[in-house]
């Protein structure tokens, strides 16, 4: 039996992880919960899983979710500490981080931190914080397991080989909704078609970031730490059918892939059952049916937030978390309306080119940048409008 705790237990990973853990009770027992907001979900979840303990953002929230338990209901803590609490609870063996954003590093981190194995959903923590992320796990002895499709494709694919032998790492990217626009028609792209991803269904956040393609980006900085592989050597084809998931090339000129239908079940439940796999009703990949299966470059001057990844990365240090908080304030502003598509990689370049980089030694030097980028991506975004 293998004990979890899952940080963002009601959003589109979350779900399907205890999707995945009702499927084997007799394989996981959920021993944490917690979530942002969607209080009737998580009590839902927990009626259901029965944690020892959750923890929701707002004491209030936690309030009422205690009157609602009653007196059997696990202990409802609240804020980062109880984010922390949860994370680093004594029972639990892995945890499986999967809250949006930077907020998801500090819980993480304490995770690690704590001895737990991770199952990492969250790439913005190794985004923001890679190297010192990458320092603790091999510090605390513990095991850091992908659930992004592409790094457990990439993961899958290194299984068995030789690390000193891998020449290039190959991501794959669906292009998102907008791989057959023209740079005029992003123009006038809305929220409505920018959140109609034709494979994956996600968060709304990932799912912008899919369409301006800063989810490729991030997962090029994400695999440059956990990997070990420099950035000149991550390379990302387009392949809008999503069926091959990443891809290793070798020194001798073999490549090594793993394919299957788009579904996060079958990453989420390697990274908790690794090294077994777990049988999954998921319907079988049909190549036959599919036929063909394509690749492209991708057009950076389409999708600059790539590009800006790669920049980022190169000017090294605080640059990644300054690049992460200025397209979650972006993309933030473009579902609320107050900005077009074309605006956010206007706004996160700004932040980058204005950011005066400093040494990262310390989470609280990541955080530190993380709050320059949101002001400054606040700010630009006023002066724009
Ligand atoms: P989501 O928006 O569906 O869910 C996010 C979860 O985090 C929810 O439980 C929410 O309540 C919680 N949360 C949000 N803000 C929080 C905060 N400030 N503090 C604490 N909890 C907070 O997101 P998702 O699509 O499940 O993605 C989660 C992570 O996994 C992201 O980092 C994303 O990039 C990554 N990921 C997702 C997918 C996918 O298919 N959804 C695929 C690969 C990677
Ligand atoms: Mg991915």
């Amino acid at each position: 039996m293998k004990k979890i705790g899952i940080l963002g237990s009601t959003g589109s990973i979350g779900v399907s992880t205890l999707d995945i853990c009702a499927a084997y009770p007799d394989r996981f027992q959920v021993v944490t919960l917690t979530a942002g907001n969607n209080l009737a979900l998580l009590e839902e979840q927990i009626r259901r899983f029965r944690p020892r303990q959750v923890a929701v953002i707002a004491e209030e929230s936690a309030e009422q979710l205690r009157k609602r338990l009653g007196f059997d209901g696990p202990e409802v803590l609240s804020g980062v500490e109880g984010l922390i609490a949860c994370a680093c609870h004594s029972e639990q063996e892995m945890v499986v981080s999967a809250i949006v954003g930077a907020a998801g590093l500090v819980p993480t981190m304490a995770a690690i931190e704590a001895g737990k194995d991770i199952a990492l959903a969250n790439k913005e923590t190794l985004v923001t914080a890679g190297p010192l992320v990458m320092d603790a796990i091999v510090r605390h002895g513990v095991r850091l397991f992908p659930v992004d499709s592409e790094h457990s494709a990439i993961f899958q694919s290194l299984e068995g080989h030789r690390k000193d032998e891998v020449r290039r790492l190959i991501l794959t990217a669906s292009g998102g909704p907008f791989h057959k626009k023209s740079l005029a028609d992003l123009q006038t792209v809305t929220r409505e078609d920018a959140l109609a991803h034709p494979n994956w269904s996600m968060g709304r956040k990932i799912t912008i970031d899919s369409a301006t393609m800063m989810n490729k980006g991030l997962e090029v900085i994400e695999a440059r730490w956990l990997f070990d592989v420099p950035a000149e050597r991550i390379a990302v084809h387009i392949h809008p059918q999503s069926i091959v998931h990443s891809l290793v090339e070798y020194i001798d000129g073999a490549v090594i892939a793993q394919l299957g239908i788009p579904d996060m079940k079958t990453p989420i439940a390697y990274a908790l059952s690794y090294p077994r796999r777990l049988a999954l009703t998921l319907p079988p990949l049909d190549l036959c049916a599919l036929r063909c299966l394509t690749f492209e470059e991708p057009d950076l001057e389409k999708f600059p937030c790539l590009a800006l990844s790669y920049q980022a990365l190169e000017m090294g240090d605080t640059a990644p978390a300054v690049l992460n908080a200025a397209n979650e304030v972006a993309v933030d502003a473009f579902l609320r309306e107050e900005i077009a598509f074309l605006d956010i990689p206007i706004i996160i370049r700004a932040a980058l080119e204005n950011h005066q980089i400093s040494a990262l030694t310390r989470i609280d030097e990541v955080l530190k940048a993380d709050l320059w980028g949101r002001q400054e991506a606040r700010r630009l975004i006023q002066v724009r409008g």
